[in-house]
């Protein structure tokens, strides 16, 4: 999920140049925290689960707030950072569309397949949504595959979070545990209590503010049931502004750009080839989004569940993805399930300790196990992340070494080819890498010249070399822009920091020295 939450870097549109060195400037803006622990939320709204056909947000329509309202609204907005009042008009158990693609609502599946716990950790989340979550479930699933639900309570500061809760599911057809972390220990080791304590032959995760559609379950314990790969439905977007309930595309998988940022991405072609243009069989997606997934108990086991030494939040879902696909496994996104999943603009509760500490201690630590040299790629457009302690990871690169785990250049060349970090390299300098396709790059960002004589301006690579294809001549020391035959210059207009490309005249303005630079014998 996630993922568009926490601290935005945002990448400085003014580049200082400085001869032989390259500076970028990032900044930083501050994390939007809101430490609140109001009372909201309360059991009793619309607990009435029989409701009319339509009432609000039925069938997964958007809630309107009235004029007079909207201020009271705002003001609830901050407790959840998500439309609690329009969430608390929802019935907990209301209608939604049936999105699946056409292709995927005859499908058969076996009679026997594994049977699943649901894990659902939650941190001082509204009393509606984590509800709606458990009805979704229960109305949703064949009662022959769910197992039980496990509620894992990250030590929240609710009251409504405490009896009420333990008193409301008691009464529900399907057996609802609710187990108690002693103290805030994340999203990672509340998952781990609740798997180990969970009977299920799958463990499936989701948020507390997720909505499971019809048919979502058993094309993903099919899939495990076939061969034992780690599924993630579709997952849809909820509003947070409206609760508006919209289907996600099966044309986007999991990826991650330099900083260690979960990112969508388009299908590749060569996927969309390998299932034969197919869109109701499963995706393989380099990674996950992190909330919702199912896997095989045992499994889960194998392949070292969860690092526990990752707090709060952050970081996990690559650490995961990393390892299954290093360590022989798959994973992938089952594209006729479809569970829904509130998308939050800014993270509610508290990180303690510091947001960005929390997460680029946990970054560090994947990055450290599973990286190899490519961790370098964060580091380098990370200022200041090389100093965070990420304490001790002698388990996990033990476990890597116990399963004989692939190598990271492996993941990039067979699992994740678009990667924004180039499998291969000549040159990782301060800023920006050369890259064996010839570009000047950072992240996914490439050089790019389209004036004779004119500036150079970062765009979007577009990988077809054109205006992002320099030549390095490692003894005159030069960037020549091949399109153009000029070469990258310093000096530009007189008050303008910004460089240029203009005639070679091999001038110290034109000498450029790349760091650690490998280039191959004929170059
Ligand atoms: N969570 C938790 N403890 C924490 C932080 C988060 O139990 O310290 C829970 C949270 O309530 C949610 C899940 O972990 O059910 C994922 O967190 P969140 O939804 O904030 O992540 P996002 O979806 O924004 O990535
Ligand atoms: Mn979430």
């Amino acid at each position: 999920m996630r993922r568009f939450a926490y601290c935005k870097v945002v990448l400085a549109t003014s580049l200082v140049w400085v001869m032989l060195d390259m500076f970028i400037l990032l900044y930083f803006s501050e994390c939007n925290k809101c430490d609140d622990k109001k009372e909201r939320g309360l059991p009793g709204r619309n607990d009435a689960l029989v409701k009319p056909r339509d009432g609000p947000g039925e069938g997964g329509k958007p809630v309107v707030i009235p004029k007079e309202s909207q201020e009271k609204m705002k003001e609830m907005f901050k407790i959840n950072q998500f439309n609690l009042m329009a969430s608390e008009m929802i019935a907990l158990n209301r209608s939604l569309p049936d999105v699946r693609l056409e292709g995927c609502k005859n499908k058969l599946y076996p009679d026997n397949l594994p049977r699943t716990s649901v894990v659902i950790v939650f941190h001082n989340e509204a009393w509606s949504t984590l509800l709606r979550t458990v009805h979704s479930v229960i109305d949703r699933s064949p009662q022959t595959l769910l197992e039980e639900i496990v509620l894992v309570d990250d030590a929240s500061e609710r009251d409504f979070l405490k009896r009420p809760l333990e008193q409301y599911v008691r009464k529900l057809e399907v057996p609802v545990r609710v187990v108690r972390m002693e103290q805030r220990s994340g999203l990672i080791r509340a998952r781990l209590k609740g798997a180990s304590i969970s009977k299920g032959q799958v463990i499936t995760f989701l948020d507390a503010h997720c909505e499971c559609t019809t048919g979502w379950l058993e094309p993903l314990l099919a899939r495990i049931k076939q061969d034992k790969t780690v599924v993630c439905p579709i997952i849809d977007v909820i509003s947070d502004d409206t609760f508006e309930y919209m289907a996600g595309s099966d044309m986007t998988y999991g990826g991650f750009n330099w900083k260690l940022n979960f990112r969508w991405y388009p299908v590749p072609q060569r996927e969309m080839d390998r299932r034969k243009g197919d869109r109701t069989l499963p995706v393989r997606t380099p990674t996950m989004a992190g909330g919702l997934f199912s896997i095989d108990r045992d499994y889960f086991q194998e392949i070292g569940t969860y690092d526990a030494g990752m707090d709060i939040w952050g970081g996990e879902n690559l650490e995961i993805s990393f390892r299954i696909w290093q360590c022989g496994g798959t994973l992938e996104i089952v594209t006729c399930s479809h569970v829904g999943h509130v998308f939050r603009k800014a993270t509610p509760y508290t990180f303690p300790g510091g947001t960005g500490q929390i997460i680029n201690k946990n970054n560090r630590r994947l990055a450290e196990v599973w990286m190899d040299e490519f961790k370098n790629f964060f580091y380098i457009i990370s200022p200041g992340v090389t100093k965070v302690d990420y304490g001790d990871i002698t388990s996990r690169s033990s476990l890597r070494q116990k399963l004989q785990c692939k190598p990271f250049s492996w993941y990039l060349e067979n699992v994740y080819p678009d990667s924004q970090i180039p499998r291969h390299y000549y040159s990782l300098g301060e800023v920006f890498s050369y890259t064996a396709n010839k570009e000047i790059r950072t992240d996914d960002l490439c050089l790019d010249v389209s004036k004779l004589n004119g500036p150079v301006m970062m765009l979007k690579c577009h990988h077809l070399k054109g205006n992002q294809l320099w030549e390095y001549d490692p003894v005159k020391l030069t960037l020549v822009h091949v399109n153009s035959n000029q070469c990258l210059d310093k000096a530009s207009e007189e008050d303008s920091q910004v460089p240029s490309v203009r005639d070679c005249t091999h001038s110290r303005s034109q000498q450029w020295l790349l760091r650690n630079v490998t280039l191959p014998e004929v170059f």
